[in-house]
């Protein structure tokens, strides 16, 4: 009877080497307030210059999320007074942001769905406040640093569909570089608003909830905000326009300020900065930043490698682990045979010493290495997980741990037959046993010629010789 509207308004710090309107460094984490200057902490007179870095960033994120990109984007003053910035304003865009009217798809309840994106824009982040007590203490390593702002159109409906745009925006930054998207640390953050309505009715009055640093709280904070609008509706109170935040040790939204609290900004253009006017050779640098996002790369792996969704998912979900897969197959390696290795016995190793795949001592060419050796029977399955955890281990080449450690399978007849003699005669009632007809200690046999080997017998071969010899 009700329909719901989300949108997200989300924030992302990038990744630039330096603040967004002077030369302090930045970065998380270091000694408080070690990182700042006039500029940065609004001294009379100073000037902010715009990064270059920033903007090129920003510009990349607004053409992956199929933005119109402003030919002029305009920086303008957002005034407020709050110990977190020390200017009492911040630089922001709001008349002309740098991009407008984009999209991000989603694959939502097995339907392709659009959320369109409003506009995005470049900011300048606030200083870090942490509340001890009865009082407060100030870090303004993160004052200035850059900020860009994407706001979705409220076209979510669920909180489960929330999370996962989040996901899939967060997976898209890391592809493209521009942020590493942790939301403990706060350098993705994102606001959520939801209101509900009576079919047909179109929006209603809007809930922003804030307080929310992961993607799985964002979902949980919606779907209990929906869940308490459609009581409040059904008992016939009106649902008020507030703030909420998240409480995430009793699982509820609280009310935080009401609308009649809201600011006034007076924006007004900031008279220190020109508008930023991307030219021809600008955008043709941004173009180069673009690759292929995770969708259509995800796509283009079940397309092309026959690969299922849940294998295709965990590939693409880092772009290091889909090119590093990519990778192995130039050498000629079966995509499903990589994929199962990547997705299971790799994984399983990296998990268990909590390591990431870049930089381990598994490369492309090792991987690749191994999958031929096995693909050309040289080693046997068993044997070659052992191999891999050898690699691991000794941070050597598969064929080298092969050779060293004398895992080789064993190929020859000649020598697998003598073995075979040696194995039945040795057990002579298990091979009366089959010769009268019965086949189940075939696999006792079996067992004892893997085991005289170490399992290094080419299993086939031995089956052959088995029967022939017992048949
Ligand atoms: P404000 O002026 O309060 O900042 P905006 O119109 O800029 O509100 O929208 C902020 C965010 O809230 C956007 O992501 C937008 O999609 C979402 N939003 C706006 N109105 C509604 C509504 N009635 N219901 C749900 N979400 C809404
Ligand atoms: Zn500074
Ligand atoms: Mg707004």
């Amino acid at each position: 009877m009700y329909q719901s509207f989300i949108g997200l308004e989300i924030h992302i710090q990038l990744l630039t080497e330096t603040k967004v309107f002077c030369g302090c460094i930045n970065r998380f984490g270091d000694e408080p307030n070690t990182n700042v200057c006039p500029v940065c902490m609004g001294y009379p007179g100073v000037l902010p210059a715009l990064n270059g870095e920033a903007i090129h960033l920003s510009y990349i994120v607004a053409r992956a999320l199929n933005c119109t990109l402003s030919p002029q984007a305009v920086f303008e003053r957002k005034n407020y007074f709050y110990p977190d910035m020390p200017k009492n304003y911040q630089i922001s865009q709001f008349s002309s942001p740098l991009g407008r009217n984009g999209w991000i798809d989603l694959e939502y309840q097995g339907k392709k769905k659009r959320i369109r994106i409003h506009e995005i824009h470049l900011e300048e982040d606030a200083g870090k406040m942490i509340h001890a007590g009865d009082m407060s203490l100030l870090d303004y390593n993160r004052a200035g640093t850059p900020l860009l702002e994407i706001v979705t159109e409220p076209d979510m409906e669920a909180g489960e569909e929330a999370e996962l745009l989040l996901q899939n925006f967060r997976r898209t930054i890391r592809y493209l570089g521009v942020c590493d998207g942790n939301m403990e640390e706060g350098s993705m953050r994102c606001d959520a608003n939801v209101s509900i309505n009576l079919e047909g009715k179109g929006l209603g009055r809007k809930v922003e909830i804030k307080n929310l640093n992961s993607s799985r709280f964002v979902r949980m904070a919606l779907n209990y905000e929906i869940e308490r609008q459609t009581e409040n509706l059904d008992k016939g109170v009106k649902v008020i326009q507030e703030t909420r935040l998240w409480n995430e040790n009793r699982d509820v939204t609280e009310a935080m300020r009401t609308k009649e609290s809201a600011h006034d900004y007076r924006y007004f253009p900031e008279p220190d900065l020109p508008p930023f006017i991307p030219g021809a050779e600008f955008l043709a640098r941004v173009d180069k930043g673009l690759v292929e996002l995770p969708e259509a790369r995800r796509a283009r792996f079940i397309a092309d490698y026959g690969l299922n969704e849940t294998a295709a998912d965990f590939l693409i979900n880092e772009k290091a682990t889909a090119d590093f897969y990519e990778e192995v197959l130039k050498s000629g390696a079966a995509p499903d045979t990589a994929a199962s290795w990547l997705q299971f016995d790799v994984r399983k190793i990296l998990n268990r010493g909590n390591q990431e795949l870049a930089g381990s001592p598994l490369t492309a060419q090792r991987l690749a290495q191994l999958l031929s050796l096995l693909a050309e029977n040289r080693i046997h399955g068993k044997i070659a997980k052992q191999v891999l955890e050898a690699v691991f281990a000794e941070d050597k080449d598969p064929a080298r741990i092969i050779k060293e450690k004398g895992w080789e399978q064993m190929n020859s007849p000649a020598e697998l037959a003598a073995l075979v003699d040696k194995v039945l005669a040795a057990n002579t009632k298990a091979a009366d046993a089959v010769r009268a007809g019965d086949e189940k200690p075939l696999g006792f046999l079996m067992g004892q010629i893997m085991k005289e080997t170490g399992g290094r017998a080419e299993p086939r071969l031995v089956q052959k010789l088995l029967k022939e010899k017992t048949g």
